[in-house]
């Protein structure tokens, strides 16, 4: 029997659509490739007809959708001979930059907001040998610092402003068209610093075989010519962008000074990618909404419990959204909806076990505790 292909990143299977030099090196960890989940109980319970699918992007090596934007800006540094790797990071950026970084066998910095940054992800960065520096302020105030640093320090600076980390995440989009051989309908996305919804709409558009109008420069590399265009499909989705409550610049329509909120991975106050965002949005006949704490949460166990898909709180802001949109009606009935899971749920573990304590019963280690036990719970 035939052996097949061995799969060995995304580098290797997009090569041609991606601005990779002939004699780059990969640095790869086997990221993208990861599940779309077609839901089965969530659309009974909301009793609407969609089709709706998750992007399981907490399958990625270190946990998140970060390692398909990381494997390219890696590669590229290595290949113009950087010895160091910096970025600002709310956890997974940096959980991320530190795998690649080891992988590649350079030398990783990565400040962190002082608290608020989920253990697993901290776990990671130390495990993986990076210099973690915690500062005394939020993740866009590293980003500020992390800005100024390149002019300053021999460092390349890996958050999605570096163009390469845009390029990675768009294939999520490619890998979507390709297994549903269609564009969805509907593509919903929990937005911080808006990199990601800003690759998906590069992807989906370079999948239908032609460029956007109005992100020249953030697909930069085409100039103008989209020569990774390859038409697999006709249509693009709509983008659908969701902030939490309490970290909403989208919806404020303005930077926000203090953003909070439960999901961490999107408490930005100041996105980066704020004009691609907005205008991939408008391009597609998009929108952006928020979601409570509360409804991020509550989305998260729905998930959990009942489809077996555990993401972390940030994810779950696109089903929270896309949930509510459904019901609403904004969301057609018959749409084909995918939801980007952006990390997974074993990276924030507090939050969940938070929440659920009193799920837990102590019982006495005996056989009769046990069985009454299970036959009241039957
Ligand atoms: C980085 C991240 C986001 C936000 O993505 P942006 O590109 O910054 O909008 C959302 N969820 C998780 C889990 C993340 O790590």
């Amino acid at each position: 029997m035939p052996f097949r292909t061995r799969y060995t990143g995304l580098i290797a299977k997009y090569r041609d659509r991606l601005p990779v030099s002939d004699d780059a090196r990969p640095i790869s960890l086997g990221e993208g490739n990861t599940p779309l989940i077609r839901l089965n109980n969530i659309p009974k319970d909301l009793g609407c007809d969609v089709d709706l699918y998750v992007k399981y992007e907490g399958l990625n090596p270190t946990g998140s959708f970060k390692d398909r934007g990381m494997t390219m800006a890696v590669t590229r540094a290595l290949e113009e001979g950087s010895q160091a790797i910096i970025c600002a990071s709310t956890g997974n950026t940096s959980a991320s930059a530190a795998a690649y970084a080891a992988r590649a066998g350079m030398k990783a910095f990565v400040l962190i907001p002082d608290g608020k940054i989920a253990m697993g992800k901290l776990a990671q960065a130390i495990m993986h040998g990076a210099e973690v520096l915690q500062i005394a302020g939020n993740f866009d105030a590293g980003m500020r610092i992390v800005k100024d640093m390149a002019d300053h320090a021999p460092v390349t600076i890996v958050n999605s402003i570096n163009p390469y980390r845009l390029q990675g995440q768009k294939t999520a989009a490619f890998e979507i068209v390709e297994e549903l051989e269609r564009a969805p309908d509907y593509h919903c996305l929990p937005v911080g610093n808006a990199g990601n919804i800003t690759a998906h709409w590069i992807g989906y558009c370079e999948a239908a075989g032609r460029r956007s109008d109005h992100l020249t420069d953030a697909c930069s590399f085409c100039h103008g010519q989209c020569r990774y265009a390859s038409a697999i499909v006709g249509d693009r989705p709509t983008m659908v962008g969701y902030q939490a409550s309490g970290s909403a610049p989208f919806l404020r329509g303005e930077m926000v000074e203090d953003p909070d909120t439960v999901a961490t991975a999107i408490r930005i106050g100041h996105p980066q990618s704020w004009d691609y965002a907005w205008k991939a949005s408008q391009e597609s006949g998009g929108w952006f909404d928020e979601c409570s704490d509360e409804e991020i949460l509550e989305a998260q166990r729905w998930l959990a419990a009942r489809e077996g898909v555990f993401c972390e709180p940030a994810s779950a802001a696109s089903v929270a959204g896309a949930m509510r949109d459904i019901r609403n009606g904004k969301i057609p009935e018959g749409s084909t909806v995918v939801c980007t899971l952006t990390g997974h749920g074993l990276k924030d573990p507090d939050i969940a076990i938070q929440q659920s304590a009193n799920a837990i019963s102590t019982i006495p280690a005996e056989l009769d505790a046990v069985r009454s036990a299970i036959l009241d719970r039957l």
